[in-house]
């Protein structure tokens, strides 16, 4: 296999959100959970992403993943990597953007790294170098009061030039919209200068595929999923991708049984249940008997066992947010939070061990512990379902061909149930 594009993802849900975009975008792509081991056996695909969760903690360890997993993209013929980080550039001055950055700059022996997290599709753009959320520059929207990394400068060249050894300098919106070759020069007169890397200004898509364009002459590049727009349509557009492969990568129907989980209690997951037990069993799981360890797990696959049957069914913990402040008092956020994931977690797991190879989850951490649980090493990305929520087909899974779709809770229309396994075959 040889890759056209390696990405590293600071985070999972960050990771799927760009595999999602190149493949809207054509390309067949993968994504990872960590770096693979040797002997996964991926199938022919354009671009890998592999989701690390690298983002916040101690940067010499984020480093040494972030290099394994540029050792592994490379090995596996991508000459050119992008280091995904978030839109809005969440990192403190001790990094870890900088620090990767230069790592892996040194490590692919390149002499300037084009960097802009743009993506105007969800409001993120960058002018003269400062970041904007929407209408507001980045240190007046909500990011200034981040938990973790609370963003209090919207200047990106300063930012980042206090996480990275490396001089910063700017290609501006006015090089940019003069297209490629004026990109090109600026690089090269920065890098004459002795500059590393450059924030890129980015406002409309054709901006990110001028810099997908340029990038690519390099070996490294460092932005959010509107790079990873750039870099695919640029892939597209000069022939090393072939169009439309991604359209063919749903493959065979995996049949079998198909199973719903719900752990989500966001509103619109609240009212995709309701939707759903118009159309086929539902069981609601009581959340203080899972919190207590009184087997409701097992429960709920006694339940299942009869029923699958027939046709899907749909295992939900979801409560309106009375009764999760409710439970949440009683027990504590957290136990509460954590007993409920791993009871859906074990609940998927058994599923499985009946035949079940189709399985839709709703909520994040629910998803996040369901294919912890489910050992999948990665997925091939296919069909969206809804805005932001592809159908997964597990790569190299010891359970063997597997359709999964995993939503974060704000998403999808009210029958988001019915229509992923619609597309679920
Ligand atoms: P979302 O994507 O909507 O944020 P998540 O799965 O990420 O969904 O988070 C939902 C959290 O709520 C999980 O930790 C889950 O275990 C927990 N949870 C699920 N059902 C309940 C409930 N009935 N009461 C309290 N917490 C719950």
């Amino acid at each position: 296999m040889t890759l056209a594009l390696g990405c590293i993802a600071d985070d999972y849900t960050g990771a799927s959100d760009l595999a999602n975009t190149l493949t809207r975008c054509g390309l067949r792509t993968v994504q990872t959970i960590g770096v693979p081991a040797d002997q996964l056996t991926l199938p022919e695909v354009d671009a890998v992403v592999v989701s690390l969760k690298s983002r916040s903690i101690e940067s010499s360890l984020a480093v040494a993943r972030s290099r394994a997993a540029d050792k592994w993209l490379r090995g596996h013929g991508a000459d050119h990597v992008l280091f995904k980080i978030c839109s809005t550039f969440d990192s403190t001055d001790a990094g870890n953007i900088g620090p990767v950055m230069d790592a892996l700059r040194a490590d692919c022996g390149e002499t300037v790294v084009l960097v802009t997290p743009a993506f105007p599709e969800t409001g993120r753009t960058v002018y003269q170098g400062n970041l904007f959320v929407g209408s507001v520059p980045l240190n007046e929207s909500p990011l200034k009061d981040h938990p973790l990394n609370p963003m209090h400068d919207s200047n990106l060249v300063r930012v980042l030039a206090r996480q990275s050894k490396t001089r910063i300098g700017l290609v501006d919106l006015a090089a940019i919209a003069r297209g490629s070759p004026a990109v090109r020069a600026r690089l090269a007169e920065l890098s004459g200068k002795g500059f590393g890397a450059a924030i890129a200004d980015a406002v409309f898509e054709r901006d990110l595929e001028t810099i997908g364009e340029v990038a690519l002459d390099h070996r490294l590049s460092v932005g959010a999923s509107g790079f990873g727009l750039g870099l695919a349509r640029a892939l597209v557009a000069s022939g090393r991708v072939k169009p439309g492969g991604s359209n063919a990568v749903s493959g065979a129907p995996v049949g079998g049984p198909a199973a719903c989980l719900a752990g989500s209690c966001s509103q619109a997951t609240l009212q995709q249940i309701a939707s759903a037990e118009q159309v086929m069993p539902v069981l609601h799981l009581d959340p203080d008997r899972v919190v207590s360890g009184s087997g409701e797990a097992q429960r709920a696959l006694a339940w299942a066992k009869e029923r699958l049957k027939e046709g899907p069914i749909l295992i939900a913990s979801s409560s309106t947010p009375d009764q999760v402040a409710a439970l949440q008092a009683r027990h504590g956020r957290d136990a509460a939070g954590h007993a409920i994931e791993q009871a859906m977690a074990e609940t998927a797991e058994g599923l499985v061990q009946w035949g079940v190879r189709r399985l839709v989850v709703a909520g994040g951490e629910t998803s996040g512990a369901v294919v912890d649980r489910l050992g999948i090493p990665g997925f091939l990305v296919g069909a969206e379902i809804a805005a932001g929520v592809p159908v997964l087909r597990a790569v190299g899974a010891k359970n063997g061909e597997m359709l999964l779709a995993l939503k974060s809770g704000n998403f999808g229309g009210p029958e988001f149930f019915s229509d992923a396994l619609k597309l679920m075959r």
